[in-house]
């Protein structure tokens, strides 16, 4: 399997060869950097583990080589924390089990370009490579520009496949702004209960991050428990841990549909919810 940059790296953690690693593949998530696929998508890496017919593939777009830096990596090259972050994902790959791990190495400046293709036809060749039935990506309102980016080039490479080959749904996920903002209705919840030591473990191999100063391994489980607890004001939690997801799917299923006014439409729901309940109460 051929990307465009020479430098791209495709990981088996359990070594089957790239082709069958790939089809076998049920469920891909598409980020922009090391560490995102496990706070964003850990629903469905969780639905695949130690399942013989559900896996989950990620690709990873980004090269960590601007990456913060602090106690013992901080006097790493750019290089250098290039490689140490590439290591992270693979022993996250190789902990969550994954079908396959895709490391593109793009900086980010090709991502935050609108009309850059190399990364757009990376993703189409992953798309017909693995033929997801679901796709994970950036949600449209993250407040980071790399994921956002992202976020749009999974959309164009997914309207680029032909209807049969497109994935039933795509949905955008929490990583840089949560999404309990979204009106409940709108949100698509994804039950993160189960094996939440696994769940730490995936996310305390990224050690460098962590080590930069931020906390993401305690912030994420937090969030999911926070998730979880103030879903629903009433009854008891049924729930331990939850995440939200935006419904990208009538993106994909209406190419025609504007992406801006398409995430306008969760603000103004919002809004008026807001605007609703204030007037009701009155
Ligand atoms: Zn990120």
């Amino acid at each position: 399997m051929k990307f465009n940059l020479d430098t791209a790296e495709l990981y088996v953690p359990d070594g089957w060869s790239a082709e069958q690693a790939l089809a076998r593949t049920t469920h891909l998530a598409i980020a922009a950097h090391q560490d995102d696929l496990e706070i964003m998508a850990i629903e469905p890496i969780l639905a695949c583990f130690q399942q013989k017919d559900k896996w989950f593939t990620g690709m990873v777009v980004t090269d960590g080589r601007g990456s913060p830096r602090d106690d013992l990596y901080k006097d790493y090259t750019d290089e250098e924390m290039r490689v140490v972050r590439f290591k992270e994902q693979k022993k996250a790959a190789f902990v969550g089990e994954y079908a396959a791990l895709i490391l593109l190495d793009y900086p980010s400046k090709a991502i935050k370009d609108g009309s850059n293709q190399p990364p757009i036809e990376d993703i189409v060749k992953l798309l017909k490579a693995t033929r997801p039935q679901i796709v994970y990506t950036h949600n449209l309102a993250d407040k980071h520009d790399t994921h956002v980016g992202v976020a749009l080039k999974v959309i164009e490479a997914i309207r680029r496949l032909p209807k049969e080959e497109q994935p039933e749904h795509l949905y955008g996920c929490e990583v840089w702004r949560d999404l309990d903002w979204m009106i409940d209705t709108d949100k698509v919840p994804f039950d993160c209960s189960p094996h939440e030591s696994l769940q730490a473990a995936l996310l305390g191999v990224f050690d460098s991050q962590i080590c930069g100063g931020k906390r993401y391994d305690l912030a994420t489980m937090g969030r999911r428990r926070a998730n979880a607890t103030y879903f629903a004001s009433h009854g008891t939690d049924v729930t331990t841990g939850l995440a939200y997801g935006m419904d990208l799917t009538p993106l994909i299923a209406d190419p025609g549909r504007d992406v801006g006014a398409y995430v306008q439409e969760f603000i103004q729901h919002f809004a008026q919810e807001v605007a609703d309940r204030v007037s009701r109460l009155h």
